[in-house]
């Protein structure tokens, strides 16, 4: 029997510039994608099929094997931690930056700092680093408002071209990461499956570099 094969995806700009690189390992949903509220998708293969989630639980499914592979920004995996994860290929998509960030001309913060932020995870690890204490908020949402609501003195956030932050008077002051959506594969996936995994792997990374190289 064919073993089946489940692809873990989030909605928006990652599946957006995903399915390109799925179409150049002969994968092709079986509907569109964008215009459905279904969760799981065929696709031509009768043993693949894609499933559509909140980018912050792809990590979680493929670590416990609810899905075989996804697709899952690097703040994401940071911030979940990768355990059960490969991580075989930079897709080169979705590319930003985690940074932090303050009020223009916020200056020095005197005492102890308070961040808000959605990766609580990565902020910790990241002043534990520096040898900073600081109280970490963790919100969900609109990081940029904390700043000017007086509920943080800095955010840790993602930045892309660095409008969101400007249009709402702050500005980027430290670099963490430089972030880019990676496939990840599942542990227990990779061994049991790695024949049906591999040339997807090895087909999406021609694809990457071909787009590289403007090919
Ligand atoms: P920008 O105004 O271009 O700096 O975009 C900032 C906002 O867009 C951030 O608050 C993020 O929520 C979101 N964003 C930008 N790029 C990405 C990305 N690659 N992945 C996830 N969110 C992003």
């Amino acid at each position: 029997m064919t073993q089946q094969l489940t692809i873990a995806l989030s909605k928006g700009r990652i599946l957006d510039e995903t399915l390109p690189l799925l179409a150049a390992a002969d994968i092709f949903p079986a509907e569109d994608i964008s215009r459905s509220r279904k969760l799981i998708f065929d696709t031509n293969h009768p043993h693949i099929r894609l499933m559509v989630i909140r980018a912050t639980d792809v990590p979680t499914y493929v670590e416990y094997g609810g899905a075989d592979m996804g697709v899952s920004g690097k703040d994401v995996l940071m911030e979940h931690g990768g355990q059960g994860l490969y991580e075989p290929l930079d897709l080169e998509i979705s590319r930003c930056k985690l940074m932090v960030a303050g009020l223009k001309n916020a200056g020095r913060v005197e005492g102890r700092m308070r961040v808000a932020t959605k990766f609580v995870n990565v902020t910790r690890e990241y002043y534990a680093r520096l040898g900073t204490q600081v109280d970490i908020i963790k919100l969900y949402g609109a990081m940029e408002l904390a700043p000017v609501m007086g509920l943080a003195d800095r955010i840790v956030d993602i930045v892309d071209t660095g409008n969101t932050l400007r249009a709402n008077g702050l500005e980027a002051m430290e670099h963490i990461a430089d972030i880019s959506s990676r496939l990840v594969v599942g542990q227990p996936a990779m061994k049991m499956k790695y024949e049906l995994i591999q040339p997807i792997i090895e087909q999406m990374r021609a694809a990457v570099i071909a787009k590289r190289e403007g090919l």
